[in-house]
């Protein structure tokens, strides 16, 4: 018998029918002699229909008062889930309860729509289980010290399910979802990608965190800290195949050293994220300090800086850029426009929020060399213009005009042959 934690996303609740169909697996694990933790998501659409209502009423001032009301609000779409999935879970004849965040609670700091969890109290779960009880608890959510209701950011039942295997030293976490594991890029944009059978913890950390939406980073920062054995799978495949076959399937989050992996391919996946903005100062003096000053009073507003970007002199000038996210993009031009484009004596100010970064990732790029150039090939020959690269040991970036997305992600598919079974020397 082991504790066994399953999260079940968005489309995967997304109707009673699905619902039942998870009660139903469920069952079948509690059957085989397990202990279950299910983790559930909002039915899918239901997070953005909550949030666009917020939204509708205060369409601008994201104040942190209107933030605390935005999570009270998004963190009901998984209340619901968690009730509807415990009544399937009687209803096959099981004792099932459900629990919000702050029930069990899963404490977090008080960072609404991206708090980070900081401690799990799994007493009330425990003895839940011990008196032979599935726990259902919602994902996505908990509570700040002061008691209100926070949430973790989109996607954010992932880690609630990794950081609650994580606590109760689960033996296994399954996420499931609506594709059968993690493949070499997002298939619904290269349908030619291939499912992983496995994937090393550190790609899967990069690929989460260039853009890749099948699984939150954060999730994968718990797996990768607590090493919780973590698997990616379907949701859609019969509930009542055979439970060996089941456990078997998907993508295995591997902690395995490089070497151990004969034939890792160079690169293994391609990332894309559409959701960032450049922003560029144009002729500011080439001194030192001038990247701290544009950037500290940047982060000093708490606005996140992804890839940076300073060019060369001339006469003593430079341009200086840098991405953020999207949504930071019209305060952050703001604050350049206004504040640190006149403290720095910029000619002048420029945005671009139509941009987007893909990006290649393997750990096979550690001990390879001309993988980068390969991939500037591969662009260069469909006409796409590299606006920034960055680099670290197992990836490699280029911002692009979003219009060229989907053709630099099929290209570069295609030219790192992912379409193939991975070869040594790829
Ligand atoms: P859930 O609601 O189950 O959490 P998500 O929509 O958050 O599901 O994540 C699953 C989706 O992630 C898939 O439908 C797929 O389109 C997308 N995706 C992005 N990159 C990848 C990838 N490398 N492998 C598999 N799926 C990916
Ligand atoms: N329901 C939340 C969202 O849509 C959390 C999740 O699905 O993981 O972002
Ligand atoms: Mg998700």
């Amino acid at each position: 018998m082991a504790l066994i934690v399953h999260k079940y996303g968005g489309t995967s609740m997304g109707s009673t029918d699905r619902i039942r169909n998870v009660a139903k697996r469920v069952a079948k694990w509690v059957r085989a002699g397990h202990q279950m933790v299910v983790v559930p998501s909002a039915m899918s659409g239901e997070t953005n229909r909550l949030l666009g209502l917020a939204k509708e009423l205060s369409p601008t001032s994201m104040t942190p008062a209107v933030m605390r009301e935005m999570d009270a609000i998004a963190a009901t779409g998984e209340q619901v889930s968690v009730g509807l999935l415990a009544i399937a879970l009687q209803a096959e004849g099981l004792e099932a309860v459900s629990y919000a965040g702050w029930q069990v609670p899963v404490a977090t700091d008080s960072s609404f729509t991206k708090a980070r969890i900081e401690s799990i109290d799994d007493v009330r779960v425990r003895a839940d289980l011990a008196a032979g009880k599935v726990v259902v608890i919602t994902g996505f959510q908990g509570i700040d010290p002061e008691g209100h209701i926070t949430t973790l950011g989109r996607g954010g039942s992932d880690t609630s399910a990794v950081a609650i295997a994580a606590a109760m030293k689960a033996a296994e976490c399954l996420i499931y979802t609506d594709v059968d594991g993690v493949y070499t890029t997002d298939p619904r944009v290269v349908p030619e990608a291939r499912r992983l059978s496995t994937i090393t913890f550190e790609e899967m950390l990069e690929m989460a965190s260039l853009g890749s939406k099948i699984l939150q980073i954060r999730s994968v920062e718990f797996a990768g800290k607590y090493r919780v054995p973590l698997r990616v799978l379907s949701s859609f495949t019969p509930w009542d195949i055979d439970i060996t076959e089941e456990a078997a399937s998907g993508t295995l989050i591997t902690f395995e050293q490089e070497d151990d992996n004969m034939e890792q391919a160079v690169v293994s996946g391609i990332a894309f994220n559409r959701d960032e903005a450049k922003v560029t100062l144009l002729g500011v003096p080439d001194k030192p300090g001038i990247a701290f000053q544009i950037l500290g009073p940047v982060a000093e507003a708490n606005i996140d800086i992804d890839v940076i970007i300073q060019n060369v002199s001339h006469d003593g000038k430079t341009d200086f850029s840098f991405t953020v996210h999207r949504n930071d993009y019209a305060r952050t031009m703001e604050l350049l426009q206004n504040t640190v484009g006149p403290a720095t004596n910029a000619s002048k100010v420029v945005g671009d929020p139509k941009i987007c970064k893909v990006s290649i990732v393997g750990i096979g790029m550690r001990s390879h060399v001309g993988v980068a150039s390969k991939m500037f090939r591969a662009l260069s020959e469909e006409g796409i213009n590299i606006q920034m690269i960055s680099t670290s040991e197992i990836k490699t970036s280029v911002v692009i005009d979003e219009k060229y997305m989907e053709l630099a992600v099929r290209a570069l598919h295609k030219a790192f042959d992912l379409d193939q079974e991975a070869t040594a020397t790829a």
